[in-house]
């Protein structure tokens, strides 16, 4: 993977560089079956599950692509649903619009046409917009393995097509009961990378 920076000082992007050659470590060991699998993917078919996980491996890993971070500390945009398939770059003022507590996001991309409306992840995917992933407030204030996990968060939701059901530890455990669920949710493999 080609990294690319917009907006970050030398020593952000040595960081960054860094939180993402450890998500590739991370990665790495998601292909082995264990007991963090059935902790936040429960009885989810392993067929499924594994074939997300080999294409998630297979993108973080592909020499020939590139993963934009763009510097959005202080908040200058976000994105915004204003319905499920209606998503736009919000300016920082907008009504409703609260950047406290976020650490990164991705612009998404409606897929309907392409996966239909049964996929198990939805159909918002975030490849249409290119791999551009925009750092927030929160995201220099995780730790390591946090920062690691957030880059592996945001990637999903563009190759899995991953929503943001809930990113609280309890009720991602919970959607281990309903693995299509926890398959769907973007913060379950973050979770679940954190695991490995
Ligand atoms: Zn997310």
């Amino acid at each position: 993977m080609n990294l690319r920076y917009e907006g970050f000082s030398t020593a952000q992007q040595g960081i960054i560089a860094a939180d993402y050659a450890r998500m590739l470590t991370m990665a790495d060991r998601t292909l082995g079956h264990g007991a963090p699998l059935v902790t936040w993917f429960g009885a989810a078919d392993r067929d499924m599950l594994m074939r997300r996980l080999r294409a998630m491996h297979t993108v973080v890993h592909a020499p020939n692509r590139t993963i934009t971070f763009v510097n959005r500390i202080g908040g200058v945009l976000k994105v915004e649903y204003k319905s499920l398939y209606n998503a736009q770059l919000m300016p920082e003022n907008s009504p409703g619009v609260d950047l406290q507590g976020v650490y990164a996001y991705v612009f998404p991309t409606d897929r309907r046409d392409e996966f239909g409306t049964g996929n198990t992840g939805g159909v918002m995917s975030h490849v249409g917009s290119g791999m551009r992933i925009y750092l927030a407030d929160e995201y220099f204030s995780g730790d390591d393995a946090e920062r690691a996990s957030t880059i592996y968060h945001e990637v999903t939701h563009k190759v899995l097509c991953t929503e943001d059901y809930s990113y609280e530890r309890d009720e991602c455990l919970s959607f281990a009961a309903t693995p299509a669920k926890a398959m769907g949710n973007a913060e379950n493999y973050g979770f679940f990378l954190r695991a490995c």
